[in-house]
């Protein structure tokens, strides 16, 4: 026997007593029972299933298998021989309701206004949303359908639902093709709305109580629109407001002089950036000029030699370095530096053009102590690897490196 669908005689059905049909188990094991009738909603057309108890026991799921609506507990009932007591959420349910009503409305506006077509919805936890099959939308024309769908409220139309063949229906302006052929359900806002529409409404658009567009955003296939409708537009507004209060004393601000302050605070963060980065580039060629100095000439008299280890210096920063001490120097100069950073070794080697020794083959030969991978030219050349050694080890162990290539 087919369960007897309340939520379709009457939305506004809170509490019922029916008797049970079965009890079962499903599939993975949780549990369901099958009512005579029910006003649980399940799971459909874009509508979220509705919550509530059936004798004492929380339904946490509604869903509709093989043609019965089974409602989910999370224990099996004590007795199923009697007339249980059911009340669905609803909160829950009105929540739902406004929503789905909402999105008939704003859809037909979008239609009616511009021909724009709505191609799907999602009824989510806090947004919703639907997708227009547009390439872009505009502010103005967000707002005119805005304004428009929220007069459809405010004029407090009737919402009706009714059950046609596919003939009365093929006679009636429907906004979108049909996807059943039988049991045709339309949901009818008279001279503004026809639709398939198997979902829970209020009887009146009054209910839906205001329809608030958020935001928009490109999609594959068009434009997606998140909306909110009735309660959720004065949750929206307190949740913004709950943002916007603690962001006062913060800016120290008011709230219509917050954006002012953040760009100010924008422009202020930018412009010490730039001094502090102008800081750090002096304290490099400080250094810089400072190791050329403290550099002595190499053993066979025809260079000198920076070889340098560190802690806490990138690749970024060590290239930075050897760049700006071969660019000061006047004299024929190695530079091979040599740093510890986040748990791997980076080196840095380099030369100015007088001097005829490859760096290329000195970096490779300096990886291979670490198993470390890099790359460059016979002038300049870097690379990293794993930390199994110091970095004043390796360092040392470079120079054994140098000295080889320099023989051979
Ligand atoms: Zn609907």
């Amino acid at each position: 026997m087919l369960t007897e669908k309340l939520y379709y005689q009457d939305p506004y059905l809170v509490n019922f007593s029916t008797s049970i049909q079965k009890m079962n188990q499903d599939l993975e094991g949780k549990w369901y029972v099958v009512l005579n009738e029910t006003a649980f909603y399940p799971t459909g057309g874009g509508q979220p299933h509705d919550k509530g108890v059936i004798g004492g026991y929380e339904v946490w799921n509604v869903e509709e298998v093989e043609g019965e609506i089974r409602h989910y507990l999370h224990l099996p009932l004590a007795t199923t021989s009697e007339i249980v007591d059911c009340s669905i959420d609803w909160n829950r349910r009105f929540d739902h309701m406004q929503q789905h009503a909402g999105q008939h409305i704003l859809s037909a506006a979008f239609e009616e206004i511009y021909g724009f077509r709505t191609t799907s919805f999602h009824l989510g936890n806090e947004l919703c949303t639907i997708d227009l099959d547009i390439k872009q939308l505009e502010n103005h024309e967000a707002s005119r359908v805005e304004a428009y769908a929220n007069e459809i409220i405010i004029n407090n139309h009737p919402i009706q639902a009714k059950w046609v063949t596919e003939e009365e229906a093929k006679a009636l302006p429907l906004r979108k093709a049909l996807s059943v052929t039988d049991e045709i359900r339309l949901v009818i806002i008279p001279d503004f709305d026809y639709n398939g529409c198997g979902g829970t409404h209020p009887n009146s658009t009054g209910q839906v109580q205001a329809i608030k567009i958020l935001e928009w955003e490109k999609q594959k296939n068009g434009i997606r629109i998140t909306f909110v409708c009735g309660i959720r537009v004065l949750n929206q507004l307190q949740a913004k407001h709950d943002t916007i209060s603690k962001m006062k004393p913060l800016l120290n601000a008011p709230e219509e002089k917050l954006l002012d302050a953040v760009t100010i605070l924008k422009e202020n963060a930018k412009s010490l950036e730039k001094e502090l980065q102008a800081t750090l580039d002096t304290i490099l060629e400080v250094n810089a000029k400072q190791l050329i100095d403290d550099a002595e000439l190499y053993k066979n008299e025809t260079w000198k030699l920076v070889a340098e280890s560190f802690e806490g210096k990138s690749m970024q920063d060590l290239q930075k370095l050897a760049k700006t001490m071969l660019a000061k120097t006047d004299e024929a100069m190695i530079v091979g530096l040599i740093s510890i950073y986040e748990g791997k070794l980076q080196v840095v080697v380099g030369r100015t053009g007088d001097v005829s020794v490859s760096m290329k083959t000195w970096i490779q030969s300096i990886l291979s102590e670490i198993d470390g991978k890099g790359g460059g030219n016979d002038t300049f050349a870097q690379g990293g690897g794993e930390s199994s050694l110091q970095a004043i080890e390796l360092l040392n162990r470079a120079l054994v490196h140098l000295e080889k290539q320099l023989t051979y």
